[in-house]
């Protein structure tokens, strides 16, 4: 690509929900006809576009409409969630054309998950019956923290023994594939961004309702990553004053109160869940939340209960995030949601107005993501594709 005039036209397509005559791009982006003109045959020769139907019912001549073409660039996107894999083909219009899911392997081996994703990658694209000539680069969405120089993963909670893994060069050394890393929760947001419908525009936090919280933000459509990749921690964030201790110290804090983990040991506890005590791997916090969920569906008071707390405790610390971002809009998403999807929506909107500051001047929406449960995996394949068509520079994306 390497031409910052081709983006800017490849992207003001890509953003126009209908496609654009050569006259409006020339309006929209600033460039003389000429430019447009031979750029557009650029593109089309490269098949990233094409013409697709005449437009205008005025004088003159009527204008050919450009569009992106679906099959003219594809991007793989994985994201690596401790209880599960989640890989998918994206399109270059941001569809899903396949995608797979599996377990993540047990134990505190990276290799053999870093493999798992390798070997899942390729009967993928197999599967997809996609040119791999096409295929723009692989995106990966990790739990955080992320070093951005070294593309590793450090110290994830619940990944055990994931010390300083380098995730970005293995994947790129095992696929062969241009490679790049970021936060699960960054890759929601980027989602929404470009799959999410109206639910991803303007100003908005992600609610990230994961193995652990946390959140992306959106500002203003842009993407806010921070100085090093890990904006969006929010754990620590006091929910609950007089609730459990913390690992940093404090008590009470959205990590050590109302993530899935602590949900799940509250209902053993109670003896809600038969059967003992679980491991706290991914895949058994995963599991045990299910069935919690389910206990709570067939009425379960004790379960009910335990939810509808998390809901409020969830609430409070959205509560500070909103205010201090002035967003308009609250989008929950990630791998628990679906679970808890209906009960969260009809205790936080009331929740989150009650404390906020904004109240009285705007409301704060609070909707489910317009993405589905891939949310995360379609978000890193968008990175790939960001990367490819965006204009802008994207400096703070780990490149392999
Ligand atoms: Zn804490």
């Amino acid at each position: 690509m390497g031409d910052f005039n081709l983006t800017v036209i490849l992207d003001a397509i890509r953003r126009s929900s209908g496609g654009l005559s050569r006259v409006e791009l020339a309006q929209i982006v600033g460039l003389s006809p000429q430019t447009i003109s031979n750029i557009s045959r650029r593109l089309l020769d490269q098949r990233l576009i094409v013409e697709a139907g005449k437009e205008g019912s005025g004088p003159g001549k009527p204008r050919t409409i450009l569009r992106l073409n679906p099959a003219g660039m594809y991007a793989l996107g994985v994201h690596v969630d401790p209880a599960v894999i989640t890989s998918v083909v994206l399109d270059l219009v941001g569809d899903v054309v396949k995608h797979s899911r599996i377990p993540t392997p047990a134990g505190s081996n990276p290799q053999r998950v870093i493999a798992a994703i390798a070997d899942e990658i390729k009967g993928l694209i197999e599967d997809s019956g996609v040119d791999p000539g096409k295929i723009a680069g692989l995106g990966v969405a990790a739990p955080g923290p992320i070093d951005l120089d070294e593309g590793t993963v450090v110290d994830p909670p619940l990944l055990v023994g994931w010390d300083r893994v380098y995730l970005r060069d293995a994947l790129a050394e095992a696929t062969g594939l241009e490679t790049l890393v970021d936060k699960d929760v960054t890759s929601a947001a980027v989602a929404e961004t470009w799959a999410g419908g109206a639910s991803g525009t303007g100003s908005f936090v992600f609610m990230y309702m994961g193995t652990g919280i946390g959140c992306g933000i959106v500002l203003n459509d842009e993407v806010v990553r921070g100085t090093s990749g890990n904006a969006g921690e929010i754990g620590h964030i006091i929910v609950d004053p007089d609730g459990p201790p913390c690992d940093c110290g404090l008590r009470g804090c959205v990590k050590s109160s109302c993530i899935p983990q602590v949900l799940v040991a509250e209902a053993e506890e109670q003896g809600i869940l038969d059967g003992g005590r679980k491991g706290t791997e991914g895949p058994e916090v995963q599991e045990g939340f299910a069935r919690l969920c389910d206990a709570a569906d067939s009425g379960d008071e004790r379960a009910i209960a335990i939810i509808d707390k998390s809901a409020v405790l969830v609430a409070r610390a959205v509560a500070v995030v909103t205010n201090t971002l002035d967003v308009e809009r609250v989008v929950f998403g990630g791998p628990f949601w679906a679970r808890m999807s209906e009960r969260y929506l009809e205790r936080i909107p009331a929740l989150l107005a009650a404390n906020s500051a904004a109240n009285s001047i705007h409301g704060i929406e609070v909707v489910g993501t317009g993405v589905g449960e891939d949310v995360g995996a379609i978000g890193a394949a968008c990175l790939v594709l960001e990367h490819t068509l965006a204009p802008r520079a994207q400096r703070l994306l780990l490149e392999g």
